[in-house]
């Protein structure tokens, strides 16, 4: 799935979608005066789906008059959005909640933590940690504004963890981006992956209707986006709750919204991951030649232990129907290594599914025991020397195909979507062709935001280079 857990500073740009759904956000509009220019930061570790969360948060405290700041030490609130799929970025938030403690101690600022860890690990993150104001559960996100003047008003109030069967809109967000932009289309999963915490974290499958789906999309199409990116744990099981229609369904309407150009989806589930998609995919022109497919182990044995319910052959098949249908299909995957009971056989396995799917990137982990799962129980049979060592091995030899790879594309031009000025070199723009790889070129300021085609003349294993 989902891109390695990267840190982001919350950087906000106003753009707040108001849908016209009558289902508005449900929060208690008495008592909300004193979130009035108050500023806030929100600092997020996790994936594509928390960045999303953020989005909503910053939108829901922007609807009630407070501002964005991007310099903790001056906020009133601050929220740290935190991902807890593995073990790093727990600690990560325990390292930063020290800090915080110390800013907390000059602005007297209100603390909060939301996302998958607050909901997991609420009583330990108040107890261990005294400048923690309040946790908050994904699925309370709409009661943020009252739970902060609660605390404003030092009323405490700090654990809000409750669960939704249903899905509650949240109409309104703050995007960073002004170009692309991440769509929710569901929330949580019910395939309880023997490694995963995600289904203890965000509870089961909850969909978001069509209908406002749709208007989401609408309204960035308007806006000016060009590309969106449906969100989902499990983004093939989707099913909308008012008509049952399904994943492809959703993705031929999606197709028919006029002014958006690029469609991709994340993340998708290969026992889920059906021929009916593939060909949808094939036929419609904006949905990009692009698919995240999580094998997580190319060996039988493992995959059954993981509970993954497909085998290798089965997964190969897909991809052997998605080169037929798309020969120019652009795959990556998510792998973890050092599961328990894995020989170096099973390794290998893995490694040779790598050399024959030829992956334009992957997103690869050491395995990592968490609370609540069945592999927690299981023998950690991998020792962390050879987990480490198996890691290593495996992104050297993926390094080399995408090298490869890339190097077979100097000469060709292709379409690239620019995002902004290059990070490293502040004369150079930076985009993703439809491979969704990054490409750096030189260009006119005015490319921002826009397509271009680039020649490619250069490259290195995890991006272009190449001019306009
Ligand atoms: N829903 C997606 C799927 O089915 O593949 C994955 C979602 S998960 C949040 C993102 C990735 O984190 C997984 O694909 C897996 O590779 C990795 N991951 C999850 N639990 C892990 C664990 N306990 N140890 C190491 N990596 C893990
Ligand atoms: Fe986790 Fe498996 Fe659900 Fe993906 S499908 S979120 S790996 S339980």
């Amino acid at each position: 799935m989902l891109k390695k857990c990267l840190r982001k500073t919350y950087l906000i740009e106003l753009n707040t979608f108001q849908s016209q759904s009558t289902q508005d956000i449900i929060v208690s509009m008495k008592n909300t005066q004193s979130l009035k220019h108050k500023k806030f930061y929100i600092k997020t570790f996790g994936c594509q789906m928390n960045e999303n969360e953020s989005e909503q948060m910053a939108g829901i405290l922007k609807s009630y008059g407070a501002h964005p700041c991007t310099k903790m030490e001056e906020s009133h609130i601050i929220i740290i959005n935190t991902c807890a799929v593995r073990e790093k970025p727990v600690e990560k938030l325990f390292s930063l909640l020290g800090r915080i403690q110390k800013i907390k101690q000059k602005n007297h600022a209100v603390i909060g933590v939301a996302g998958c860890v607050g909901q997991l690990f609420k009583n330990e993150i108040t107890q261990r940690n005294k400048a923690v104001d309040f946790v908050m559960g994904p699925d309370n996100l709409a009661k943020l504004p009252e739970i902060i003047n609660m605390r404003l008003k030092t009323e405490s109030s700090p654990i809000h963890t409750s669960r939704n069967r249903e899905w509650r809109e949240i109409n309104q967000i703050s995007r960073q981006n002004r170009i692309s932009a991440y769509v929710t289309i569901m929330k949580g999963c019910d395939n309880f992956c023997t490694y995963c915490i995600v289904p203890f974290a965000k509870g089961r499958e909850k969909y978001r209707p069509l209908k406002y789906i749709r208007e989401e999309i609408k309204d960035l199409a308007e806006k000016g986006y060009k590309e969106i990116q449906l969100l989902g744990q499990n983004v093939n099981s989707y099913k909308d709750p008012d008509s049952g229609k399904n994943f492809s369904s959703l993705l031929k309407e999606v197709h028919k919204i006029h002014g958006i150009e690029w469609i991709r989806f994340i993340t998708s589930h290969p026992k889920n991951f059906t021929p009916e998609i593939i060909r949808t995919m094939a036929q419609n022109d904006k949905i990009c030649h692009q698919l995240h497919l999580p094998i997580q182990s190319g060996s039988d044995s493992i995959l059954k232990s993981m509970g993954r319910d497909y085998t290798r052959k089965e997964y190969l098949e897909k991809i052997k129907l998605l080169k037929k249908l798309m020969p120019d299909i652009s795959l990556s995957t998510d792998i973890i290594v050092g599961f328990p009971g894995e020989t170096e056989k099973d390794f290998y396995d893995t490694i040779d599914v790598l050399e024959r799917v030829g992956y334009t990137n992957i997103f690869s982990f050491r395995y990592s025991e968490r609370p609540f799962t069945k592999a927690s129980a299981f023998k950690d049979s991998v020792p962390f020397e050879i987990k480490k060592k198996r890691l290593i091995e495996l992104q050297e030899i993926q390094k080399k195909i995408q090298l490869k790879f890339n190097k077979s594309l100097i000469g060709k031009k292709m379409k690239v979507l620019c995002m902004g000025r290059s990070q490293k070199n502040h004369h150079s723009y930076r985009g993703r062709n439809e491979a969704y790889q990054v490409v750096n070129f030189k260009s006119d300021p005015d490319c921002i935001g826009k397509f271009v085609t680039v020649e490619i003349t250069d490259c290195g294993p995890y991006s272009l280079i190449g001019k306009i």
